[in-house]
């Protein structure tokens, strides 16, 4: 059985003191809950700080993006070593924002997988299709795209430990979710292609969470689904009442 996984990606809202405020909300709100494993993804400069708060409340702290290389003169990045040291254990890699707003390619994408892995960090590796993509009959040759150039070389121990997030980027933060069966669709193809690079049973063991406009209302009907582990959260993740709603599995 493959434990869910909740995931929030708090982008680039929240304070200081907002999310402190958020996370104590979160302990609070989150006590006891044993639906699955929770973890928050807050801006860099907010992590240090909040791994002190999260100390013994069970949710994991996450970074949003991580740079590949071990230091250096890489003005405005950080490395592995710096998110291992202020007390992350998850980083999200690839996001749609990051490739479409900030230039990452699939290369980047393996690299930085390649190195939170090496590194010990988990990542959370999102692929997905753009809505032209979709309209135009690319979804999965985009998802195939993005499966094997992200996993490129990395060997099956490390592969063992990989998150995917499967986010179609038109549900991105536009209220537009995909169907429970669009989204398994797309889980169970990219699980295949999974066992084909690694063999059914790393596959079958492997989480891939549901992310795109999930919200208290709709993800109890997407992670009923047998290859939807969970959800990465964006907006719903800003507000307590609602992440703790889909960490507890919905509605
Ligand atoms: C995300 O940022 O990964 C995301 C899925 O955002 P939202 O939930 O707001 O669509």
């Amino acid at each position: 059985m493959r434990r869910p996984l909740f995931a929030g990606n708090w982008k680039m809202y929240k304070t200081l003191p907002e999310g402190l405020a958020l996370v104590r909300g979160l302990k609070t709100a989150l006590k006891g809950n044993d639906r699955g494993d929770v973890v928050v993804c807050p801006p860099a400069p907010l992590l240090a700080p909040l791994a002190e708060e999260l100390k013994g409340s069970g949710i994991a702290l996450g970074a949003q993006n991580l740079y590949f290389e071990d230091e250096g003169a890489f003005t405005g990045e950080w490395s592995c070593a710096m998110l291992k040291s202020v007390g992350a254990t998850y980083v999200i890699i690839g996001h749609s924002e990051r490739r479409s707003i900030f230039g990452e390619t699939d290369g980047m994408v393996q690299k930085k997988t390649a190195k939170a892995l090496k590194a010990g960090l988990i990542p959370i590796m999102c692929v997905g299709e753009t809505l032209k993509e979709r309209e135009e009959g690319e979804t999965f040759a985009v998802l195939l795209r993005h499966v094997r150039a992200g996993l490129a070389g990395i060997p099956e121990n490390l592969a063992a430990k990989v998150v995917i997030a499967y986010e179609p980027v038109w549900a991105i933060g536009t209220g537009k979710t995909a169907t429970p069966a669009q989204g398994q669709e797309a889980h169970a193809f990219i699980r295949k292609e999974v066992a084909r690079l690694y063999g059914e049973d790393l596959a079958h063991a492997m989480r891939i969470l549901y992310g795109g406009s999930v919200k208290p209302g709709n993800v109890k009907d997407l992670v009923a689904q047998s290859d939807i582990d969970g959800a990465l959260v964006g907006g719903a993740s800003l507000k307590v009442e609602d992440f703790a709603a889909i960490a507890r599995g919905g509605a």
